[in-house]
């Protein structure tokens, strides 16, 4: 069995403004700051078995003001920078309808499938409600750290930092019977 922590990009892997009460997400690489105290703590999950996808929604893409190779140059820095295993981007605008603009659970079955998850057995981290909707979705427990984007929406867990949530995961996973991969 193997087990995913999604973890969501804008505000935890890496910084964002807040303009008006909304995270404006980067759109150079020269804005694009990556939350490099998170890679020690990442490394635990990782030696923990787990694996490690990063989702984010961009629909700069769709609304044409992020460029595809702009996004691609920072995901590469995020790549060099953590120990992640894939980052999944939804390029859509909410009125594409499409399946995988969190909250549509989309980017995490699309994981899923490539990475043989067990989805109802894998995790959520994130600052905002949207990734717990997805998360209740398809059965993954939903761990968001304290902000003011979390909304009311069913979640799991409230934690204030990174570490605590990484501290919880390896706790609740250390309750799973490890089985035959
Ligand atoms: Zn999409």
């Amino acid at each position: 069995m193997k087990l995913g922590v999604f973890i969501e990009r804008d505000g935890v892997l890496n910084q964002v403004r807040v303009e008006r009460q909304h995270q404006v997400s980067p759109l150079t690489l020269e804005e694009f700051k990556v939350n490099t105290d998170a890679a020690p703590l990442l490394k635990q999950l990782k030696a923990a078995g787990l694996t490690l996808i990063v989702t984010t929604n961009q629909p700069g893409i769709s609304r044409g003001y992020l460029m595809r190779r702009e996004l691609d140059r920072m995901h590469d820095l995020m790549r060099r920078s953590l120990p992640i295993d894939d980052i999944l981007v939804c390029a859509h605008d909410e009125t594409d309808h499409c399946p995988c603009r969190k909250p549509q659970s989309g980017l995490f079955v699309e994981a899923g499938y490539k990475w043989r998850l067990t989805l109802d057995r894998s995790f959520v981290i994130s600052d905002k409600w949207q990734d717990a909707e997805a998360a209740r979705a398809v059965g993954c427990t939903s761990l968001l750290l304290k902000s003011p984007w979390i909304g009311s929406a069913h979640h799991d867990f409230v934690l204030p930092n990174l570490s605590a949530v990484v501290e919880k995961i390896l706790h609740l996973r250390a309750g799973v019977p490890a089985l035959a991969v």
